[in-house]
């Protein structure tokens, strides 16, 4: 039985697998002999193929060839170098759609989508889904047996650029799948999602269809959370029919999918089918070159909230471009430190996207480790350098998990979908938990992504910032960790909407009434903060709220933290404290925006115990633990461009340069230390 989903769930990877995705489609024989032996060079010890080379291995319908694939195998394994294969579904090729145009993918516009690109293809239609079968059968049958195949990874990127489908087939399936939802019941239906409102009444399943938001105006909320949760169920189907055929040719494979995407439930059926999560990670989509290190972090533990510790199948290597842009290039050192961050913060194996750049296609500028002319330049010499520690590093990683004492809640898809449908223009949860996340990450703190269903044993502090949607089988998990010592934050919102994605009856929060100790009493939307001002004011702290207001009404035994000024509210309570057990509530009645946090959480961290992760550590200077009964390995990873000194270290190996750590240590820019101690000393 594999471990539940958990954010501490460590991978049951034996080995940790170092690479990159490559192409040999792309290039000739001769080159693809000297990628071998760079590859060596380089310390690989794997590399992911045939992702898109659906075209190469069934050239015609049923004539399949996978012989230029073993030949490129054998090429590689004569180096030392493995191969994860991919399920090359994201790309069919041209037979398939002439002959079958109706696989097509239809936009909420009704615009068919065409041949020419790639996520062409309806992944509900059960015509694609043969094809996707097949295909997959086939290439199990004749790998099976290949000992220098080692893994897989389903299709590609699902979900990624657009999820929603409206085709006839996607119709159909729908239908079906609120059938089976709501029990054959229409009535049930009707009345979960509201129908009474605007005529919508159904009388059958068959004639609901997906929904089309403002076409011509807004679509029933109801109606619309659903066909997320329909788009989840069906790719998951669509990712479960290849996961079964790949394990019934070889149980010892291990599988993952590199997303992570929208409209996909990666705390649900989607991740138990897998070994571990992909996560392929790009971070120069952020233009800011301070807030990248951050929000590269976050990324990486919103990732290990879904389910644990991952794979990275696609780590940036270079520059990425796409027609109307082009990314910032990666400065000396950073691509070595990108991928040090990605395993402090849970990656069991780390692959970079791509080997080499293509000098054609519509990725021709997203650069890999070599540029367009194969001349080796030093994006290769660093990845060698990575490649040579990692022999030493990757081992210990394994089996350990990463430490945190600060939470934040995330990574639900439902919670996400549901603001989704009716935003009010707010932020959604995800950019609120990286707001929070980025406050603790700044300020030296061990921060993670955790969500409320998971363990929360051990945090000292735990975030849940404005999850409106909000399943009440989670207040139990969230009483038990307040009742056993823990500080819980909820911030505004929380809780007003029902598992149907209709407005709780309850005066809010609703479920979280008893917990928090409170109801409030007016809320409202501030559209215009600055003509009419509302400030909080927290001990010597006060800070002006911008989005959101609420009046709350603590109930006895319920201590008022800080009040409103301004307007009608003056006076009026805006976050209280309720204790719980041995622990406490703190209820925050505004948004938990970057100045909120700056003013608020340095009182909540005293309240909570919370301390640094490594006391002493220069701004700038990211520390995580990765952890295991018998160890713990300490990164230190210097983001800023300019030397940081360290004035004592853990005690312990430095395994990066493999000598004992003493006393003090400068970091230069882009420079990490890990340091291993034993389980008991720092
Ligand atoms: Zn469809």
């Amino acid at each position: 039985m594999p471990a539940p989903l958990s954010h501490r769930r460590s991978s049951k990877l034996a080995t940790f697998h170092f690479g990159a995705a490559y192409y040999p489609e792309h290039w000739d024989a001769a080159t693809r002999k000297d990628d071998a032996r760079n590859m060596a060079k380089a310390g690989f010890n794997v590399v992911r193929l045939a992702e898109f080379a659906w075209d190469r291995m069934e050239p015609q319908e049923g004539k399949f060839d996978f012989s230029f694939f073993d030949k490129a195998i054998a090429t590689l394994a004569k180096e030392g170098v493995q191969t994860l294969l991919c399920t090359p579904t994201a790309a069919p090729p041209r037979w398939l759609t002439l002959k079958h145009p109706e696989v097509l993918r239809i936009d909420v516009n009704l615009v068919p989508q065409q041949h020419g690109s790639r996520q062409h293809a309806c992944t509900t239609h059960p015509l694609f889904r043969a094809y996707s079968q097949k295909i997959t059968r086939a290439m199990a049958a004749h790998f099976k047996n290949n000992p220098h195949v080692v893994g897989w990874q389903t299709d590609n990127e699902l979900h990624c650029h657009f999820s929603e489908c409206h085709c006839a087939s996607c119709q159909t399936e729908f239908a079906a799948f609120l059938q089976e939802r709501y029990h054959g019941s229409i009535d049930k239906l009707n009345r979960a999602w509201g129908n009474a409102f605007w005529a919508l009444t159904y009388t059958d399943f068959t004639h609901i269809q997906t929904p089309r938001n403002q076409k011509p105006t807004h679509a029933n909320p109801a109606h619309q959370l659903d066909y997320y949760r329909f788009l989840s169920f069906a790719v998951t189907r669509f990712q479960h029919e290849q996961v079964e055929l790949l394990r019934a040719a070889n149980p010892v494979w291990f599988i993952f999918h590199n997303g992570l995407f929208g409209h996909i439930d990666y705390r649900g059926q989607f991740t138990k089918d897998l070994d571990l999560l992909g996560v392929d990670n790009y971070p120069f989509f952020d233009l800011d070159p301070v807030n990248r290190n951050r929000s590269q972090s976050f990324n990486f533990d919103r990732a290990r909230a879904w389910s644990g510790n991952f794979i990275v199948p696609e780590l940036q290597s270079g520059p990425g471009g796409q027609a109307p842009y082009f990314h910032d290039t990666p400065e000396p050192g950073e691509v070595r430190r990108m991928a040090y961050n990605a395993v402090a913060r849970g990656a069991d194996s780390v692959m970079f996207f791509r080997w080499r750049t293509c000098r054609f296609g519509a990725e021709e500028y997203w650069c890999g480790i070599i540029d367009h002319d194969n001349v080796l330049r030093r994006r290769y010499a660093e990845v060698k350098q990575l490649g040579a520690e990692l022999k030493r590093l990757g081992p210990e990683v394994l089996g350990t998990s990463v430490h945190v004492d600060a939470a934040v809640a995330t990574s639900d898809q439902i919670v996400n979908d549901s603001h989704s449908t009716y935003s009010f223009g707010l932020p959604g949860p995800t950019a609120m938990a990286e707001t929070v996340h980025g406050w603790f990450f700044d300020n030296g703190f061990a921060t993670g992504c955790v969500h409320p269903a998971d363990d929360l044993t051990g945090l000292k502090l735990y975030i849940l910032p404005h999850w409106a949607w909000f399943d009440p089988a989670w207040v139990k998990n969230l009483g038990k960790y307040v009742a056993a010592g823990g500080t819980l934050v909820v911030g505004a919102r929380t809780a007003t909407r029902t598992m149907e994605n209709n407005i709780t009856a309850a005066t809010i929060p609703g479920v979280l009434r008893k917990l928090c100790g409170l109801v409030v009493d007016e809320y409202g939307r501030q559209n215009n903060p600055a003509a009419r001002p509302l400030r909080i004011t927290l001990k010597d702290t006060s800070v002006l709220s911008n989005l959101w207001y609420e009046v709350l009404k603590p109930d006895k035994g319920t201590q008022v933290l800080a009040r409103w000024s301004g307007r009608h509210l003056t006076g009026k309570p805006a976050i209280t404290a309720r204790k719980f057990g041995k622990g406490r509530v703190v209820y925050v009645g505004t948004y938990l925006t970057k100045e909120a946090c700056a003013a608020l959480l340095p009182s909540l961290v005293s309240l909570s115990g919370l301390a640094p992760a490594w006391p002493g550590t220069p701004a700038g200077v990211q520390v995580v633990r990765r952890v295991s009964q018998e160890k713990t390995l300490w990164f230190f990873i210097n983001m800023a461009d300019r030397d940081a000194v360290i004035k004592k270290m853990p005690e312990g190996i430095d395994l990066v340069t493999n000598k004992k750590t003493a006393g003090a240590c400068t970091l230069a820019p882009n420079s990490v230390a890990v340091i291993k101690t034993v389980a008991g000393t720092i």
